[in-house]
């Protein structure tokens, strides 16, 4: 089994939703709905998606907002779908940190075809060139497999929780570099995470009986203590 992408749609109008939804979920994505901008903000801090599709127009806020605020705590890609057709929006948003401008009415292919290629993109735009080419990362007997949404300890799933996976994932993107607990736990839970680092040493605690031979002498996830974690450097 694999973990589907999830997507969060950020739009008020029942219809078009509705619409987003049926095309998404048919080609293979979870899907989640927002009506607001304040319902889009806590449902990205409390479902972690994979993708945000976003409309400008909402009822309590603009999406520009949104889309400014996102971008100060995490790199989740933005794909802004909207009526408003005029250059000088499209630039604003991909300015404030959009990945993507598509106006209405747009074809599902199109839109598909634009989100296929956001997610690739965030999930290759960090520093590993080996997952940009294989969507792999591998280090020894470990591999992530970021298509699949899949750890592999010597070809077999590691059986990681969506959490785990979570952790694992961020940490092979960054491989050889120490993150912060603080960055970890806001990138995957949001910025009121912060400070409560004892969910992250949980879930570390069962990546590690997971994954390591033994787990109080790691080989692939190091602790630095009283800083963070580090992925050990993927192979070639
Ligand atoms: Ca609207």
């Amino acid at each position: 089994m694999t973990i589907k992408d999830k997507i969060l749609v950020v739009e008020d109008e029942k219809s078009i939703s509705g619409f987003l939804r049926a095309i998404l979920t048919a080609n293979g994505f979870d899907v989640i709905v927002a009506h607001s901008g304040s319902e889009a903000f806590s449902m990205i801090s409390s479902h972690c998606p994979d993708l945000v599709v976003l409309d400008l127009g909402l009822p309590d806020m603009d999406g520009m907002e949104i889309i400014e605020t996102v971008r100060q705590w995490t790199q989740i890609p933005i794909v802004v779908v909207s009526a408003r057709s005029y250059e000088r929006d499209k630039v604003q948003a991909l300015e404030k940190g959009a990945d993507d401008y598509i106006t209405k009415p747009f074809g599902a292919a199109e839109l598909l075809a634009r989100i296929r290629v956001a997610i690739r993109h965030t999930r290759t735009g960090l520093t590993n060139s080996a997952i940009a080419s294989t969507g792999k990362f591998t280090a020894g007997d470990l591999t992530i497999d970021y298509d699949k949404h899949q750890v592999l300890i010597r070809g077999e799933n590691a059986r990681l929780t969506q959490n785990e996976f979570r952790i694992v994932a961020l940490l092979g993107k960054c491989a050889g570099k120490v993150l912060t607990y603080d960055f970890i736990m806001k990138e995957l839970w949001g910025p009121q995470s912060r400070g409560n680092n004892q969910i992250l040493r949980v879930n570390m605690a069962n990546i590690r009986r997971k994954i390591e031979k033994n787990p109080a002498e790691p080989q692939y996830i190091f602790t630095e203590v009283g800083v963070g974690y580090r992925m050990i450097e993927g192979d070639g």
